[in-house]
């Protein structure tokens, strides 16, 4: 039980879980009202070739600018979205301004084709109709479905595994990339995964934290990437915080990296100088850069 202040200041005691249930409510309708208003925005974390190659992969990850929390990370709502079915609204949305602004910066000097990743809820991979939606909206953009991966995790997959098989043979069939996100922390058993179209792997976070330190997570992170390889697939690290993990990864032979020592997630605006800092970003993949001419 928690105290709860009454209108007139007097403590009330109230149990918890109504408190926790009004909040629940409470967040649920201004996300709901935040969606219609416009207030969600999507920022972007690159994804980086371990061969240092030019070319510009992003994920999107959506943040909430709530009138009077300031910006929200989806930590805070995605959960409440996806068991209130609020995350098909969400999930719409997401979609539309990612492949928008992929649009925008196919249009953009200084950048080149700009591949986005956009990742999906449970419910939205369970959807029979995500796939003709995400068809109307890669043409609505005039995006081709190359730039496009959607990213679903193990456990998303294994709620209904052969919806989800469905679901990812149409987003096949269009075009788009698939990734298997958070991997390693859910059920999938292999046999499973094998099932899938998937195009790649991202190892959660999670166990790359622990590579030069943990024998055991180096010995998960080897596994991943030659499991990734061995379907061929390509293998990504997710979380990469510092050059100790990079060197580890490279070592693995690990294919892409994501993570604070490449590059935060940044609003759209940033990814201009981002990719123009061509020499800070082989600096910090630990290769020297190429001499000026
Ligand atoms: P995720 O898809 O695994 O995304 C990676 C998360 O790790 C992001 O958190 C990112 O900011 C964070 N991250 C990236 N590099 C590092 C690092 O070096 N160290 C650490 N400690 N963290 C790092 P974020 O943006 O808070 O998103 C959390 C999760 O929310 C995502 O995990 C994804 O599952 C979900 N999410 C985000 N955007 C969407 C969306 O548009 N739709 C849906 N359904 N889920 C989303
Ligand atoms: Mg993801
Ligand atoms: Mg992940
Ligand atoms: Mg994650």
């Amino acid at each position: 039980r928690v105290k709860a202040r009454g209108r007139d200041g007097i403590a009330l005691h109230v149990p918890e879980e109504q408190v926790v249930a009004v909040d629940h409510l409470r967040l649920l309708g201004e996300l709901r009202r935040g969606i219609q208003e416009g207030q969600l925005r999507l920022h972007y974390q690159p994804l980086v070739h371990l061969d240092g190659r030019a070319s510009t992969a992003v994920e999107a990850l959506v943040r909430w600018q709530h009138p009077e929390r300031g910006l929200l990370p989806p930590g805070v709502f995605i959960e409440a979205a996806e068991r209130s079915g609020l995350v098909h609204a969400l999930g719409r949305w997401v979609l539309d301004a990612a492949l928008a602004q992929v649009a925008v910066w196919d249009r953009t000097e200084g950048l080149g084709r700009v591949q986005v990743s956009v990742n999906l809820s449970t419910r939205q991979l369970t959807d029979p109709s995500l796939p003709a939606d995400v068809g109307t909206a890669l043409r609505r953009h005039g995006v081709d479905p190359g730039q496009l991966v959607l990213e679903v995790t193990e456990t998303a997959l294994m709620v209904d595994p052969d919806a989800a098989r469905t679901t990812l043979l149409a987003l096949r069939e269009l075009g788009v990339g698939i990734a298997v996100d958070d991997f390693g922390t859910g059920y999938a058993s292999l046999t499973y995964l094998q099932q899938f179209p998937v195009d790649e792997l991202k190892i959660d976070r999670s166990f790359v934290a622990g590579l030069g330190r943990s024998d055991a997570d180096d010995a998960i992170v080897a596994s991943c990437v030659q499991l990734a390889h061995g379907l061929g697939l390509s293998a990504v690290a997710e979380g990469v915080e510092g050059a100790g993990q990079l060197e580890a990864l490279r070592r693995l032979g690990c294919d892409y990296v994501q993570g604070y020592h490449l590059g935060r997630p940044m609003p759209p605006e940033d990814l201009v100088a981002w990719v123009a800092d061509r020499a800070g970003l082989l600096q910090r993949l630990g290769a020297s850069p190429a001499p000026a001419p």
